[in-house]
């Protein structure tokens, strides 16, 4: 499979013995010029990158008052270093949170303070090198910007927050990732991370309306650009064609078709995921939001619903406002933006679907929590509805249902390994390895109580378990949408 060694998972998870540069060089590829250009930054490392890196970071400690408080108030408690997934599946101790943070830190330092300046030896300071920014190149590459380092940090250092900052530094001075950059700038170009013009998606669309037909005889519309629709479904683009996203778009169908409310998805809107705060770019956050401002615009439509994506609920819950806002020619009697989860949970509540729970009786499910909508944003109006929710919809639809060890699921959950940006196939060691908290906890309900499907409302939590699952002789298909599970036991036509 790989030239590198899955972790064999422990039956009592314990701190890691170190092992000292384990994942060192371990980076991803490097932008390449036309990526760079085409979201604003330079082609190529810099000649004078060393002043350029250090004005950047000026700039942000201007501009995010957080991060200099982050970078300040350490005070190497500990408490954060084997919280880390990465930490825990490499051993490297530098993917210890504060350790990763210690690597912008120690600059920050020599630059920015007077110890620092005067008697950097001190106080851990150190002069920003290439072999410094080469070392940042590769760990903070290795952060999937997941928060849960902070859920037990005493000051609430937020770890996701200075690796955005470090990938921010790095793409001002030319050392982007190749990944995260070429999607963004397809997103800039066509409208989504896949590159998918409109004709394809319209195939795919009308594909899946037939795939439907023959499954169930009723004719469930997956509309494209449709002016005066009510709901704009704003998904990420693998729903369009990945397995087993594309399970969960036809369950969000087969929703709206029962509920008798119109709706479209847009050509030029056909994203949801946002990769600008993978890279810490506030101007590519923006841009990749405005396009849904536009598109719901142009379509007139009254409310924006986002499908099962981890990072885009993250962006749209907690900064589209800011972004794209003011969304007052929306209807306000529904929020802006809505989950789509949230969506189904009000019409199973009021009795709007008919679900036959017993279509699911050959699966035993559990619940990944993803990272970005435990720990960065909520859903609905109940506190933890975030984590109530999906479960309810969840518990909906099928009988069996548990849940995972309590100190890896809610806030404590733990990142699937390919969040961040880190859902490269270059990175496939960093994937496995940080995915083994996750893969440990899924083996212990599996033999605990036979879980046969692992649920998940995240486009790349689905993406990276579909990949990863097999490393730990879990099958492929074990991970399901939360709205695959909808769809197979929602009850068509049953209700007026
Ligand atoms: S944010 Fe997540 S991936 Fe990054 S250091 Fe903290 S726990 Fe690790
Ligand atoms: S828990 Fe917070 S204060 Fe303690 S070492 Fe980690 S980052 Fe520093």
């Amino acid at each position: 499979m790989a030239d590198f060694e899955t972790p064999a998972l422990r039956e009592y998870p314990v701190i890691p013995h170190l092992k000292r540069d384990a994942t060192a060089g371990l980076s991803p590829f490097v932008a390449k010029p036309e990526h760079q250009e085409r979201l604003g930054f330079p082609g190529e490392l810099l000649d004078n990158w060393e002043d350029v890196a250090i004005a950047k970071m000026g700039e942000l400690l201007e501009k995010y008052r957080a991060l200099r408080v982050y970078l300040d108030s350490c005070v190497k408690c500990g408490a954060c270093t084997d919280k880390c997934h990465y930490f825990i599946g490499t051993e490297d101790p530098k993917n210890m949170p504060v350790a990763r943070q210690d690597l912008l830190r120690s600059v920050y330092r020599r630059y920015f303070t007077f110890a620092g300046k005067y008697f950097p030896r001190l106080v851990g300071a150190r002069d920003l090198t290439r072999e410094v920014l080469d070392e940042w190149y590769s760990y903070f590459h290795q952060c999937s910007q997941c928060r849960r380092c902070s859920v037990f940090c005493p000051y609430g250092i937020d770890t996701a927050e200075i690796s955005m900052a470090a990938r921010e530094i790095m793409d001002a001075v030319g050392l982007g990732q190749k990944y995260c950059n070429e999607i963004i700038g397809k997103v800039h170009k066509i409208g989504n991370n896949l590159g998918l013009p409109g004709p394809a998606m319209q195939d795919t669309l009308e594909g899946l309306e037939e795939d439907i037909k023959d499954d169930t005889g009723i004719d469930v519309k997956l509309p494209l650009d449709v002016e005066g629709a009510d709901v704009l479904l704003v998904t990420p683009s693998a729903d369009f064609f990945a397995e087993p996203h594309i399970d969960g778009l036809i369950g969000y169908a087969k929703v709206f078709h029962q509920a008798g409310i119109s709706w479209t998805l847009s050509t030029y809107a056909s994203e949801a995921a946002n990769f600008g705060m993978f890279i810490g770019s506030y101007e590519n956050m923006r841009q990749v939001s405005l396009r849904i401002r536009k598109a719901a615009l142009d379509l007139g439509v009254k409310r924006i619903i986002f499908g099962e994506c981890g990072h885009a609920w993250r962006v749209a819950y907690s900064f589209l406002d800011t972004l794209a806002g003011p969304f007052d020619f929306l209807d306000p009697r529904y929020p802006v933006p809505q989950h789509i989860c949230e969506f189904t949970y009000d019409l199973i509540q009021r009795g709007a679907l008919n679900l036959d729970r017993s279509a699911n009786d050959h699966m035993v499910v559990t619940f990944h929590d993803s990272c970005n909508v435990a720990r960065a944003s909520r859903m609905g109006s109940m506190p933890g509805g975030q984590f109530i929710i999906p479960r309810e919809v969840i518990k909906a639809s099928c009988n069996n249902f548990v849940d995972m060890r309590p100190d890896t699921i809610h806030d404590q959950t733990f990142c699937c390994g390919g969040g961040g940006g880190l859902l490269t196939d270059d990175l496939m060691e960093i994937r496995v390895k940080g995915a083994l908290p996750r893969m440990e906890a899924l083996r212990e309900v599996q033999q605990e109580y036979g879980v046969t499907h692992l649920a998940a409302i995240c486009a790349i939590c689905k993406s990276q378990f579909a990949k990863v699952l097999p490393y730990y002789d879990f099958p492929m298909d074990m991970i399901v949408s939360v709205h695959q599970l909808v769809s197979n036991a929602i009850q068509l036509g049953t209700k007026e």
